[in-house]
């Protein structure tokens, strides 16, 4: 009598750390999860301010990271393009790196077809060339701007057209193709 009731206290403490051990592993579990859903939605950086400037179409949050000073004449910023948001043209008299961390964007320089690019892209934005960049219409999009300043201030020039944006679609390159 006395051996059962002691092996039934045997069964229901194994079973107590059976129960003990998958909660544990279901909270390891989930806290591994969470884990990974922040890594994917919070970015590395701040999103920083909406940018209240007329050089763009959409919403663009603008974060400074680093200002050119005396040892450094460079400016590092971080920028974040709502889907469909994009810069009017311009041009960097001392050019512009963009390292692309994050979505799709466009990126097209004067007199060249708009090119598509993707975070982990690097693009070298050509001294006195216009050009302008922003994001696809169904994606977000941000990079982190390397901007000499030695060499003078951005020059904003005209807005995008709906026709210059749009160019990038290949449906809408496969109808301008159609036509000819
Ligand atoms: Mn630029």
């Amino acid at each position: 009598m006395l051996e059962k009731s002691f092996r039934n206290f045997l069964i229901a403490v194994k079973e107590k750390k059976t129960v003990k051990k998958a909660l544990f592993l279901t909270v390891l579990q989930s806290f591994a999860l969470s884990g990974q859903l922040m890594a994917q939605e919070s970015p590395i950086f701040p999103k920083g301010k909406v940018a209240t400037v007329d050089n763009h179409t959409g919403t663009v949050w603008l974060s400074e990271l680093s200002k050119s000073d005396d040892v450094f004449d460079f400016n590092l910023a971080h920028a974040t393009f709502a889907p469909g948001a994009k810069l009017d043209w311009h041009i960097h008299p001392g050019g512009q790196i963009l390292l692309i961390t994050e979505g799709t964007g466009y990126y097209q320089e004067k007199g060249k077809s708009v090119q598509i690019v993707h975070k982990g892209d690097v693009l070298k934005c050509t001294p006195g060339v216009a050009h302008w960049h922003g994001a696809a219409p169904d994606s977000t999009f941000a990079y982190i701007a390397v901007s000499p300043t030695q060499k003078g201030e951005t020059k904003w020039l005209q807005r995008v057209t709906d026709e210059e944006y749009h160019s990038a679609d290949p449906r809408q390159s496969k109808k301008s193709t159609d036509k000819q």
